[in-house]
């Protein structure tokens, strides 16, 4: 294996290393015996069909819903065309959307339905720079959906308790707490995720949709936002992303053999608990940006230090350790770790060595 950082970006973000690998010989260099690899293969051909199918079946395993009920759909855009497709398929003539406003992304969203028809704010934590998760949501009966943004990647806050929403459809961007632990997924008419914080590599967006909901899409949009249009085909209805679908599959088969979802999170939270302990008994020295215990990103950990002047020295002394990422994003200035589902203890453990002797030396 070639050499290996300690990589702490936020996105496109870590991979498992084994799935690096794996995608490198099996996916790049020969695909299934093919005498190609995935990259060049026809999405119509048996093999290629199989693997997609694989994938799909077992993103719906680990997140235990109904393939009956659900589908899975990998297309292209990014997350941020699905900004416009659920109010393009979801918010019709007359409506309001409730949507929960917990930072950036959550006000791309607003935006792009803005386009569409009424947006009612039904929260927001606007008001101290997004550090925490709302408890009251100001909910419009008959909604067309109800749109939360689980996991705050900029600004370092997850969502471990959501809205109860009723019988209003609730729809989530889950790009970067994505399959990080199990929940009832089965509480959400749409999921979804950009591949290249959690699942994979940048290029593929992974919707997951109850079919019964997106049979109650507007039927009068183009063919391409039209969620039944990929329902209809298995999500080949037009060529995917290919290789990042593959990989996602590799991702998917790595979940399983990690113990699902449980064993997945168990790990995740002796990483959160390493982390955040320690910037929690360093005397105000690593300050994190969410104090709101119950609102604390496992996946995204931002934090201050004492000075600017010491931030970029703090970073610059990380990337000469090979701790990579750790600049916060320009919106919030400060530090960032981003640790994916990919980044293994011994990563985070790295860094926090890094961190008591940072700080015993400044
Ligand atoms: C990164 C991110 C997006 C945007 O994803 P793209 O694939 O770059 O469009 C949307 N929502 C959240 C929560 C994100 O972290």
């Amino acid at each position: 294996m070639a050499r290996r950082v300690h990589n702490f970006f936020a996105g496109p973000a870590a991979l498992p290393c084994e799935v690096v690998k794996k995608a490198a010989e099996m996916g790049v260099l020969e695909f299934d015996g093919q005498g190609m690899s995935v990259m060049e293969i026809s999405h119509r051909s048996k093999p290629f069909d199989k693997m997609f199918k694989n994938t799909q079946n077992n993103m719906l395993k680990i997140m235990g819903l109904n393939p009956d009920e659900y589908a899975v759909l990998f297309v292209g855009g990014g997350a941020s065309s699905q900004f416009f497709h659920i109010p393009f398929n979801f918010l019709k003539e007359g409506m309001t959307a409730d949507y929960v406003n917990t930072g950036v992304w959550s006000k791309k969203a607003i935006k792009e339905a803005e386009y569409f028809g009424k947006v009612n704010v039904a929260a927001s934590s606007e008001d101290k720079l997004f550090s925490y998760i709302p408890k009251e949501f100001n909910l419009t009966p008959g909604a067309a959906y109800v749109h939360t943004t689980s996991n705050n990647t900029i600004y370092g806050t997850e969502m471990w308790n959501f809205p109860e929403t009723g019988d209003v459809p609730h729809i989530c961007d889950m790009s970067s707490d994505f399959l990080s632990h199990p929940m009832d997924f089965s509480k959400f008419s749409m999921i979804y995720a950009g591949a290249q914080k959690n699942i994979g590599p940048a290029g593929a967006v992974a919707v997951v949709i109850k079919k019964s909901y997106a049979d109650q899409a507007r039927e009068d949009i183009p063919t391409m936002v039209n969620y039944r249009t990929h329902i209809a085909k298995d999500s080949l209805f037009n060529t995917p992303p290919s290789l990042p679908v593959f990989v996602i599959g590799l991702v998917m088969e790595w979940i399983l053999e990690n113990g699902g979802l449980e064993g997945i999170a168990a790990i995740n939270r002796k990483k959160a608990d390493l982390l955040y302990g320690t910037m929690d008994n360093s005397n105000g020295y690593y300050i994190p940006h969410v104090q709101d215990v119950a609102s604390r990103s496992f996946m995204n950990v931002t934090f201050r230090l004492p000075s600017e002047e010491l931030e970029k020295k703090f970073i610059a002394e990380g990337t000469e350790k090979d701790l990579l990422g750790l600049k916060g994003h320009r919106s919030v200035g400060g530090c960032r770790a981003s640790t994916y589902n990919a980044v293994s203890y011994e990563s985070v453990s790295a860094l926090v060595d890094f961190m008591k002797d940072f700080k015993a030396k400044n």
